[in-house]
């Protein structure tokens, strides 16, 4: 195996994994998503993430969520697809066929949410991006661990990655902590940070430099999930997804501050951006 290798996002390596949409196309060309999150009081992720996905080009979305964010979620994202999950909080997982699902924003920790969840994860093995309370779900027990897919991404902030694998002194070793789970889970870590670090199975590292401190606000990790689940669904291979999509992110994110300053930029202004970046790209 060749020795692990550290790595700057720069706009080459960008250029290289993007492909520009192709005229004889249609929508089943660009994959399917299903954004599954969302409780009472927290559809508003949900939200962000499904109109995430919905402006990085996949073909066709679903969210999964409760009942009580039908009405919301149909308003705010026409073009996706309701699909219902529960009442209050998600009790059940019926992710679409054949689409790739990102799991986590704003889903809670409800009892019956826990408990279906892990019952989902025991039975599927496709690769799945997980952010958030799947991620607090995932870290109440260890053993839960061994439940994550192969070649799934997971993308903790400082605090979730501390809640999945403990406490390190210094950023030095919770990378290297970071490596040894990523090679021993064979997933891909999304270290959400003000640089994001990307740590693929082998060992490599991937540095972002997009992004601002705009970003430091409720709702900014939503999004990347929204982006991440849509570039997988369209095909594009699990490193490149997580390479690609953090640098879209954090690219938004620098665009959104130029128009409102960080101060004012609101995560619904990084999806705004969305449009730009593209433009920038083809
Ligand atoms: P979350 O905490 O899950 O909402 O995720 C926050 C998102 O915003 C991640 O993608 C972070 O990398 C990004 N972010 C938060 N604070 C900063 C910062 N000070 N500089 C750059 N990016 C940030
Ligand atoms: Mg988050």
């Amino acid at each position: 195996m060749e020795p692990a290798k550290n790595f700057v996002i720069d706009e080459k390596f960008i250029d290289n994994i993007f492909k520009p949409r192709q005229d004889f196309s249609h929508k089943g060309t660009y994959g399917k998503v299903t954004v599954v999150g969302g409780s009472y009081g927290k559809i508003g992720a949900a939200v962000l993430s499904t109109r995430s996905a919905l402006k990085t080009g996949t073909g066709l979305t679903f969210s999964l969520a409760p009942g009580c964010g039908y009405e919301i979620l149909q308003t705010s994202c026409p073009e996706a697809m309701f699909i219902k999950g529960g009442e209050d909080c998600i009790d059940r997982f019926p992710v679409e066929k054949d689409s790739v699902a990102g799991i986590g924003p704003g889903l809670g920790t409800d009892p019956k949410t826990k408990e279906a969840f892990l019952k989902f994860l025991k039975d599927y093995s496709k690769p799945l991006v997980l952010d958030a309370d799947a991620l607090n779900i995932i870290a109440e027990d260890e053993k839960n661990l061994k439940l994550i897919p192969e070649k799934s991404i997971i993308t903790p902030h400082p605090k979730e990655f501390e809640r999945l694998f403990g406490a390190f002194e210094n950023s030095f070793e919770r990378l290297e902590s970071a490596k040894r789970k990523a090679e021993e889970l064979k997933i891909y870590l999304v270290l959400k940070d003000h640089h994001t670090q990307v740590i693929t199975p082998e060992g490599n590292v991937f540095y972002n430099i997009t992004g601002n401190a705009g970003l430091a606000k409720g709702g900014s990790g939503d999004i990347l999930t929204g982006v991440l689940t849509s570039l997988l669904a369209q095909g594009y291979s699990e490193e490149e997804t997580c390479i690609l999509g953090v640098w879209l992110h954090g690219r938004a994110a620098d665009l959104a501050a130029e128009k409102h300053s960080k101060e004012s930029m609101l995560p619904t202004d990084v999806i705004d951006e969305f449009g730009s970046v593209f433009e920038e790209l083809n």
